[in-house]
């Protein structure tokens, strides 16, 4: 697919000379091959960046045409023929290639609201500014391969293969990549035991990474990546109806308890946000159905006309909060929101809430089965 990214993010017209982020710190935060790669990015895009002395002046002469010559035919006489990747060698790559691409470029259709949201704000207003930033962190993040934010999130893979495909294989080798992801940084250490608070240093450990494996009737493997911030995840909001406060078992109930759970955010979570909803389903599943609304691309839309019209009533009503980008005020309080549904008992009536920060980081890849190799990226 193309990748559009590169090119809408410089519409934004970035200014990292005033970035109110302490871009040194963040630096000081990174293992110390990669605070090379970013320190260098960022005086890529200086001016003062001196080119002379960081690359030209280091370089030794090159050696006389006919040594090279030399070396030529002595290295073909002695190279062996490779053996082709081994099916496992090639899923493996394939499926870090998509976790480095997840962690550090933001999908197209992200980078085109971003865009879009900051048209919407006044020139110069904390929101424009905020959204600046953003673009700013995309920008860097895409150009030195450095991940879009320090919080990994949750690792969620969704993945479909075809039937008598080996999941467990599938599963043993995303979890070495996710590993061998974490040594290169591509996704920061992010993992922590629950009771002690010891960090495991790879981001694996139970439930992480997260799998969720379906089977389907296609030729080829699917595999989608989303990495869930955790201050967006503290947004998160499931309410029971009826409610005192919101109103009975209706679409009107339902759209004031996402209203409620906007308002309460305050921008919290890193916003503006997207939100993933699900009407009905279980306290557990309706939480699960709620991400996997974000799985959506962000300008679709909704195949029951219903529910089209409560996502944008929703996205509308919200952005006249006034709370915008990161609380700051503004028209730019959400992104989008993409809403489901699941068959309910007739006992319970659940609105369940995913809030996504904007590092709404999201990619999946076509794999053929047979040769572990991508035949397409998605997003
Ligand atoms: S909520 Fe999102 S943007 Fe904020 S720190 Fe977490 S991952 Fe980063």
């Amino acid at each position: 697919m193309k990748d559009e990214a590169d090119h809408l993010t410089h519409g934004f017209q970035f200014n990292t000379q005033h970035s109110p982020f302490n871009i040194p710190l963040l630096i000081q935060l990174l293992p110390g091959n990669r605070q090379q790669t970013a320190t260098g990015a960022i005086a890529n895009q200086s001016a003062a960046f001196d080119y002379e002395r960081h690359s030209v002046s280091r370089l030794s002469p090159a050696p006389p045409l006919d040594t090279l010559a030399r070396r030529e035919t002595l290295m073909s006489a002695t190279a062996q023929t490779l053996p082709d990747a081994s099916p496992q060698t090639a899923l493996f790559e394939s499926i870090l290639e998509l976790i480095r691409r997840t962690s550090t470029i933001l999908p197209d259709d992200v980078v085109r609201a971003i865009t879009a949201a900051r048209k919407n704000e006044a020139e110069g207003s904390n929101a424009d500014v905020a959204l600046n930033v953003i673009g700013c962190n995309i920008g860097m993040a895409k150009e030195s391969s450095l991940p879009l934010c320090q919080d990994t999130g949750t690792i969620l893979f969704y993945i479909h293969t075809p039937v008598g495909y080996d999941q467990l294989e599938l599963e043993e080798i995303a979890t070495g990549a996710v590993r061998a992801a974490t040594k290169k940084g591509y996704l920061r250490q992010n993992s922590v035991d629950s009771v002690t608070g010891k960090n495991t240093g790879d981001n694996t450990g139970p439930g992480s990474p997260v799998f969720h494996f379906e089977q389907w009737r296609e030729p080829n493997v699917e595999v989608k990546l989303m990495l869930k911030g955790g201050g967006c995840e503290n947004m998160n909001a499931q309410y029971s109806l009826p409610h005192p406060d919101l109103g009975g078992r209706d679409l009107k109930g339902v759209e004031n308890a996402i209203l409620d759970c906007v308002l309460q955010a305050q921008g919290q979570g890193c916003g503006p946000g997207i939100l993933g909803v699900c009407i009905g389903g279980d306290r557990g599943t309706g939480y699960m159905n709620a991400k996997e609304q974000l799985l959506r691309e962000l300008d679709d839309s909704n195949s029951d006309p219903e529910l089209a019209a409560l996502e944008e009533r929703i996205v509308e009503k919200a952005n006249q909060s006034g709370i915008g980008p990161m609380g700051f005020g503004g028209n730019t309080t959400l992104l989008a929101c993409k809403i489901g549904k699941l068959n309910r008992l007739p006992a319970s009536y659940f609105v369940s809430i995913a809030y996504m920060c904007w590092a709404y980081r999201r990619r999946g890849a076509q794999i053929e089965a047979t040769t572990g190799s991508v035949s397409a990226w998605l997003y």
